[in-house]
C-alpha cells in the first residue's frame, strides 16, 4: 500500500513515509494508492471486535509497512484505558433511526481525540522507519480543538517537538485555558493575532520553505504535521464510522439500504473520512455536511463554486469557522478521477484568486454524494433547547449545526433512511454558548458556567474539564501570522 500525491501522482510514497513528513513536497495531499475494500465476511468479523481490534483491521490495510505488532501496539496505545468506559465512539439513540456518534469521550472532549490519541504512535513508528534518528517537530494550526488535542497526544512523547498555534479571538475560553495550561517538557503554545485561516497559512507557508527545512535539518530535526493534511490523522477517522455501522448491524437494524451520515465540517477532514468509509464499502448513502455561519462548503456544494472571498465570521461554533478547507483537495482529486492537473488547477486558482469552479461533471458527482446546508447561531441555539426539550439530550454548539441541517434535509427531502449524525464535542466545551441556548447568562467565571449548565441540565460534565480548574497556566505568547517563522526558531533555538 503506497501512498501518491494529489498534485502529482507520479510521487510514491510508503505509507511510514506520508505520515512522518505530513505533506507531499510540492504542497499536494497523500491519498492511499488503492482503497481497501471490505467484503461481507469482513464486516462479520468487524462487528464481533472491539474498538481497538477494528481500529487495528482497518488501519492495518493501509499501513503497508507496519507490522501486525506494530499496528497493534499504536491501536492499544490509543485505545485502551484512555476514553470514558473505554467507549472511544459510542452511538446514542435520540429518537427513531436517528443515532447520535458520541466522540468525545477521550481526554480533551472532542472528536479530535479520536485522531490524535493515536497520530503519536503512528508517527513515531513511522519516523523510526523513515526519519534516520531526527527529531520530529510538529506544528500544528488549531481552530481550537486540534490544538489541545494534538498537545495531550505528543506531551513527553520521546524524541517529538510540538507548537500549536491558536487565533488569540477564535476560541472558546474553555479551549484556551485547556492549551494554555498545557503540561509537558516538549510542548510550547501561541496565540495568532488573525483567524484559523491564518494559522493555516502561516503552518503551512513554514512547512514548505526550505531555507527553515535546511536549518531544521542541520539540527537534525524536520517538521510534520499533526493537522488533518496528514493521512494518519484521516485514516483513524474512517474507523469510527466502519465501527458505527457494525454497532447499528449487531443492535439488529435494518440497512440493506444503506444510512445517512451528517457531520458539522470544517476542514472537511470528519466528512472525507466517512467518503473513505463508503469508497471502501461501508453502505453510506448521503454525506450531509453542515456549516455554520462560514457555509463556503455548503455554498460549493450547491453551486459548484468555492468562493473565500467573504466575510469570516466569529460564530458559537468556533471550530467550524474556516474559509479554507484543507481536505476539500482530496476529495476534488478523488472524484475528478484523480487527476492531479485539474487538482493543482483549482488550488492555485484559491491561492491566487481565492475562488474556483469545478467542471459540470465534477459538480454533478458532487450532488450525487453530498447535501450540503447550513445553520446559524441563532439557531444552533433553538437547535440545542428543542433537543434538550424533546429528547432530554444536551449537544454542543457544533453538533447542533449538524442536527439542525440534517432535520432541514429530511424535511426537504422526504429522506428517512436511518442516520448517523457526527457529535463532535461536549457541551461542556462550550458552556456560555450552551447555556444561552436556554436563555441563561454565563458568570464571568468559566467552572462556575460549567456547574450553572450542570445544574439546570442535569447532565455531569466530564472529568477532564473539571480537572482544568486552578490549574497554572504556563502560556501567554502572542504573535502575528508574519512572526510565526521568528516563534518558531526561536522555540527550537536554531538559528
Ligand atoms: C474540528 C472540529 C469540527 C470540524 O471538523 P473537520 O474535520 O475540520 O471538518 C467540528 N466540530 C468540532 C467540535 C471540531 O473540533
Amino acid at each position: 500500500m503506497n501512498y501518491i500525491s494529489t498534485r502529482d501522482t507520479a510521487v510514491k510514497v510508503s505509507a511510514a513515509s506520508a505520515i512522518a513528513s505530513g505533506i507531499s513536497k510540492e504542497g499536494g495531499l497523500y491519498v492511499p494508492e488503492n482503497l481497501p475494500k471490505l467484503e461481507k465476511d469482513d464486516f462479520a468479523a468487524l462487528c464481533k471486535m472491539s474498538y481497538p481490534e477494528r481500529a487495528s483491521f482497518i488501519l492495518g490495510k493501509f499501513l503497508g509497512d507496519f507490522t501486525k505488532d506494530e499496528v497493534d501496539y499504536c491501536t492499544k496505545g490509543a485505545y485502551v484505558g484512555t476514553f470514558d468506559d473505554d467507549k472511544p465512539a459510542p452511538l446514542y439513540n435520540l429518537y427513531d433511526d436517528v443515532q447520535i456518534l458520541e466522540l468525545w469521550h477521550g481526554p480533551t472532549c472532542a472528536f479530535k481525540d479520536l485522531a490524535l490519541q493515536i497520530l503519536p504512535f503512528l508517527l513515531t513508528t513511522s519516523a523510526g522507519k523513515v526519519s534516520g534518528g531526527k527529531k520530529t517537530v510538529i506544528l500544528v494550526a488549531t481552530s481550537g480543538d486540534t490544538g489541545k488535542a494534538a498537545l495531550e497526544g505528543f506531551k513527553d512523547v520521546p524524541g517529538t517537538e510540538i507548537m500549536v498555534f491558536y487565533p488569540s479571538e477564535g476560541v472558546s475560553p474553555m479551549q484556551k485555558l485547556q492549551m494554555d495550561t498545557q503540561e509537558g517538557k516538549n510542548v510550547s503554545v501561541y496565540a495568532i493575532k488573525g483567524n484559523f485561516d491564518d494559522a493555516q497559512s502561516g503552518v503551512k507557508r513554514i512547512f514548505t520553505d526550505p531555507e527553515i527545512g535546511e536549518k531544521l535539518n542541520q539540527n537534525n530535526m524536520l517538521f510534520s504535521s499533526a493537522n488533518s493534511i496528514n493521512w494518519g490523522r484521516l485514516a483513524p477517522q474512517i474507523v469510527y464510522y466502519v465501527s458505527s455501522y457494525c454497532d447499528m448491524l449487531s443492535a439488529g437494524k435494518d440497512l440493506k439500504d444503506g444510512f445517512n451520515v451528517a457531520v458539522p465540517t470544517g476542514n472537511f477532514g470528519n466528512i472525507l473520512a466517512a467518503y473513505y468509509a463508503k469508497q471502501m464499502g461501508v453502505p453510506v448513502n448521503k454525506l450531509i455536511c453542515a456549516s455554520n455561519k462560514n457555509k463556503v462548503l455548503s455554498d460549493f456544494l450547491n453551486t459548484g463554486v468555492y468562493d473565500r472571498n467573504r466575510d469570516f465570521y466569529t460564530t458559537i461554533s468556533p471550530s467550524m469557522d474556516i474559509l479554507i478547507s484543507s481536505n476539500l483537495e482530496r476529495m476534488l482529486f478523488e472524484i475528478s478521477g484523480r487527476n492531479a492537473a485539474k487538482t493543482v488547477e483549482w488550488q492555485t486558482a484559491l491561492k491566487q484568486n481565492g475562488k474556483y469552479t469545478v467542471d459540470a461533471d465534477v459538480k454533478a458527482k458532487l450532488d450525487e454524494l453530498f447535501y450540503g446546508g447550513y445553520c446559524d447561531d441563532e439557531k444552533t441555539k433553538a437547535t440545542i433547547k428543542m433537543v434538550y426539550d424533546k429528547y432530554g439530550y444536551l449537544c454542543d454548539t457544533h453538533t447542533a449545526v449538524a442536527i439542525s441541517v440534517y432535520e432541514d434535509y429530511k424535511a426537504k427531502t422526504g429522506d428517512a433512511l436511518p442516520v448517523v449524525i457526527a457529535s463532535t464535542a461536549s457541551p461542556y466545551k462550550f458552556s456560555a454558548s450552551v447555556l444561552s441556548a436556554f436563555g441563561k447568562a454565563p458568570s464571568n467565571d468559566e467552572f462556575e458556567t460549567v456547574n450553572q449548565l450542570s445544574e439546570l441540565t442535569g447532565t455531569v460534565p466530564p472529568t477532564p474539564i473539571k480537572a482544568l480548574r486552578g490549574k497554572e497556566v504556563r502560556f501567554n505568547n502572542l504573535c502575528t501570522p508574519e512572526t510565526m517563522d521568528d516563534a518558531v526558531l526561536k522555540y527550537l533555538n536554531i538559528k
